[in-house]
């Protein structure tokens, strides 16, 4: 029988509930009511929501998901209330924020599912520090959704087992393992889920290795996309504890998402999740733009440029002030949009750096954030002049109030080299004007 989705209990209606109920509510989760231990508190309300106890939450809404609020990670009191839900038959898949102790990990690991037409992986090769990632062959389970999940999960189970008891594996010696003063909860819902379909897109970025993809696409792979149930799929992965709305967000990468045919079948597939989409933004949908105008949703564009000729030049079409005016329209409908810059030999100058600047200051209001990135083509190590442009562009952004993230592309000692040439900027020009 397919399985509902599970509503979010907090336990504990104590002096915790505010901040741990802030915390869930900042993550895009609603709980919809507090368990509590303490009988006299039963049948009254906490921030609004119903205290009640584990076996009356039972009644009231079957199997649930529980987020414990009294004390801190591994503390006595939090372990202590963790074996009195396992005794009261919460399952440890059900407890949300379960943490039983310190091990290395992968966030990415445990956290991460990415689907495409030819594999299920953890993690991809974005970052050129990791290693190439674990992955299940939807093709050598003949495109068997189910098969190729639960050997995912198997695959994801032993790797998370080697890391922790420091065997060889396929993850040994990547850097993206954290650790062993890291917290992880053990188990629980994952935070993303990434369908990187190479659908067609009208652009040619320069370094797009997507469009390739889908030109190459075999009979068989074309097939698996169009008829991807993606309704089915989401129930799978509820059934195996992978996603809650609560908890896990649903990215739609890959090619370009907005002319898909099938885009509001495939939204409403979703609609109960935070849903991100990466898109050009050269065509603006009107029913994107409705089921993307809610908290916790957003779409994101990568521009790469300030003016109309370099975005000519890196992207193949003359459509730069067209990607900005939706940008404006999507944001008008209410719609958070994220907007990236991958730094490259075209556009590593002051005129597109400003003019590219110009245009983001404008939409400041409605940013759901500003990246700034790298081209993965290029290994590095990056020059003094080309640190010194992305150090001016993140200075320009941060003298205008805009917190500019430098993506996982950038090794650690790049990030720090950017770090140390703004604070130099900051020192010598007391500014940079946009
Ligand atoms: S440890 Fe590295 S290779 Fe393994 S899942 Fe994490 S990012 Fe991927
Ligand atoms: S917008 Fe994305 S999918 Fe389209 S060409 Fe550029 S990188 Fe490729």
């Amino acid at each position: 029988m397919e399985q509902a989705i599970l509503p979010l209990v907090l336990y504990g209606a104590g002096k915790n509930a505010v901040k741990e109920l802030e915390l869930v509510k900042g993550q895009g989760k609603m709980p919809v009511g507090f368990c509590d231990a303490d009988t006299k508190k039963h049948g009254s309300t906490c921030f609004g929501l119903p205290v009640m106890s584990v076996e009356q939450a039972r009644e009231q809404f079957g199997e649930f998901f529980v987020h414990v609020t009294p004390g801190t990670p591994g503390s006595a009191i939090r372990r202590a209330i963790y074996d009195s839900l396992l005794e009261q038959g919460i399952t440890k898949e059900r407890i949300y924020n379960l943490q039983e102790r310190k091990y290395k990990a992968c966030r990415l690991l445990e956290k991460n599912l990415l689907i495409d037409q030819r594999r299920m992986s953890c993690c991809c090769h974005s970052n050129a520090a990791m290693n190439a990632p674990p992955e299940i062959s939807l093709k050598e389970n003949n495109w068997d959704l189910d098969a190729s999940l639960s050997q995912w999960f198997q695959l994801r189970e032993s790797l998370i087992a080697s890391i922790r008891a420091g065997h060889p594996c396929a993850c040994s010696g990547c850097s993206a393992i954290e650790s062993e003063a890291s917290w992880w909860p053990e188990k629980g819902a994952l935070e993303l889920i990434s369908f990187a379909l190479p659908y067609p897109c009208q652009l040619s970025c320069n370094y797009c290795d997507v469009k390739e993809l889908s030109h190459n696409l075999d009979s068989t792979e074309r097939q698996f996309m169009r008829n991807f149930n993606w309704k089915r799929f989401i129930v799978l992965l509820e059934k195996h504890g992978l996603a809650h709305p609560a908890f896990t967000s649903i990215l739609f990468a890959g090619g370009e998402f907005t002319i898909v045919s099938n885009r509001k079948e495939l939204l409403d597939a979703v609609a109960q999740y935070n849903t991100h989409i990466m898109t050009n933004m050269l065509t603006f949908d009107r029913h994107i733009a409705e089921a993307l105008a809610r908290p916790g949703c957003s779409l994101a564009v990568s521009i790469d440029a300030g003016t109309p000729k370099t975005y000519r030049k890196i992207k193949g079409a003359d459509m730069f002030n067209e990607a900005w005016g939706n940008i404006k329209k999507y944001m008008s409908c209410g719609v958070k949009v994220g907007i990236k810059y991958i730094f490259m030999s075209e556009n590593s100058n002051k005129t597109d750096i400003k003019g590219f600047m110009q245009k983001l200051l404008q939409v400041r209001e409605c940013l759901a954030d500003f990246v700034i990135s790298v081209d993965m083509r290029d290994p590095g190590p990056r020059s003094e002049d080309e640190i010194g442009m992305i150090a001016m562009m993140r200075g320009i952004a941060e003298e205008n109030g805009i917190s500019a993230i430098l993506s996982e592309c950038f090794t650690p000692i790049e990030a720090r080299r950017v770090l140390e040439y703004h604070n130099g900027l900051q020192k010598a020009e007391k500014g940079c004007a946009v």
